[in-house]
């Protein structure tokens, strides 16, 4: 049980998180976006949905078949969601993007 209320509020940390990254929109940040390659929207959009080259994403669709932890910490299944929001490795990233981004 403890296990799904875990679950439960990642999720929700997870929507909290796209939203905000969604709702917070802004002249320059339409710019920044327009100005962006194709590959690097590519990027944004696989790690919003999920859908991504990411070994969790990958095992799922039955492209990689390997260890499925971090390639950075090596903690965790490698998703988008862990990246986004879980992986240490990148707590001190996460939050320079944040705190700059609010
Ligand atoms: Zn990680």
């Amino acid at each position: 049980m403890q296990k799904e209320i875990a679950e439960a509020k990642r999720q929700h940390k997870v929507k909290s998180l796209k939203l905000r990254m969604i709702q917070k929109t802004s002249r320059e940040k339409t710019k920044e976006l327009l100005l962006m390659s194709r590959k690097q929207i590519k990027v944004i959009v696989g790690l919003l949905t999920g859908h991504c080259a990411l070994k969790g994403h990958l095992h799922r669709i039955g492209l990689y078949n390997g260890d499925l932890k971090c390639r950075l910490c090596n903690r965790e299944t490698e998703t988008a969601q862990h990246v986004l929001c879980y992986c240490e490795t990148l707590d001190r990233k996460r939050q320079d993007i944040w705190t700059t981004q609010t």
